[in-house]
């Protein structure tokens, strides 16, 4: 019979750091803090695609610069134009190679902050669950002072992200890592990226109330703000329209005494042009993170 394989729980690094992998990686890394495994992995994370995108950056040149002492934390990228002419005699380098690599490490500090928030590495964070964030905080300093409270107010943010979130940016360690990110001119603010597509819900005000089955609230908020509507968390005569999907609450019966127009789901998505999708249309929204 096949020998299944197992994969190890602990790291080889003898620190007893148990091996856990980041939402949306393929690799495991180390939780033990001084894990030089885990080091590295951190900085590949942090240069990934889907993160601050840095080309030219991969698992091997992470190896090789963390071997050397180029590479200490995920900020000292930042650093390494300090030592442009010592990796230029490196091995399988040369002037053209450090030099495109020092370009896109500097292009990488006007990425969105969600990529930002991604790259840190924190855990529970996925790719999602970062674009939230960065949506509703705007920039790193506010989600930073954010409380637990003020995180699970949020639809899309769990008790265990916002644990996590809290632990992470009261940690010390951390704390001088994003304040040396924040010296070096790494961007910690979202721009604008959902830009108004048309203005077919001008003037109109939306409110919603109950479980959209095709979409979050936020997701729904976010499309009616992109064709020019607002959305008000209270019904009043000034209200356009009352959304309302399964289990709708106290806004329901506040629209129908004010003799608000109210729309079934189907109906909003015929409004806002978007088909009643057939297949998946019973599955629940996509979690934010694969972790756990
Ligand atoms: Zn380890």
């Amino acid at each position: 019979d096949a020998v299944e394989f197992v994969f190890p729980e602990y790291c080889e690094c003898g620190l007893q750091g148990r091996l856990v992998r980041l939402p949306g990686e393929v690799a495991y890394f180390c939780e033990h803090p001084e894990c030089p495994w885990q080091l590295r992995r951190r900085i590949e994370h942090f240069a990934s695609r889907n993160a601050m995108d840095i080309e030219g950056m991969g698992e091997k040149v992470v190896d090789q610069l963390v071997t050397l002492g180029f590479l200490k934390n995920i900020a000292s990228v930042y650093e390494l134009h300090q030592f442009r002419d010592k990796l230029i005699e490196l091995e399988r380098w040369g002037e053209k190679k450090v030099d495109n690599l020092l370009e896109a490490i500097e292009e990488s500090k006007k990425r969105p902050l969600h990529r930002l928030i991604f790259g840190l590495g924190i855990r529970f964070i996925g790719e999602g669950a970062a674009k939230i964030l960065a949506k509703h905080f705007k920039n790193l300093d506010n989600i930073m002072k954010a409380s637990k409270e003020d995180l699970t107010s949020i639809y899309e943010i769990g008790e265990k992200m916002a644990e996590s979130l809290v632990r992470f940016f009261t940690d010390p360690k951390e704390l001088e890592i994003i304040e040396k990110l924040r010296a070096y001119g790494v961007n910690f603010e979202e721009k604008e990226e959902f830009v108004t597509i048309g203005k077919k819900l001008e003037g109109l005000t939306f409110v919603l109330t109950g479980e959209l089955q095709s979409m979050t609230r936020n997701e729904a908020k976010a499309k009616i703000e992109q064709l020019g509507g607002k959305v008000s968390g209270s019904v009043s005569k000034k209200t356009s329209f009352v959304i309302a999907g399964a289990n709708p609450g106290s806004k329901y019966s506040d629209a129908v005494k004010l003799g608000i127009k109210i729309l079934n789901e189907e109906e909003f998505l015929e409004l806002i042009g978007e088909e009643k999708p057939k297949d998946n249309f019973a599955n629940k929204p996509e979690s934010n993170t694969l972790f756990d």
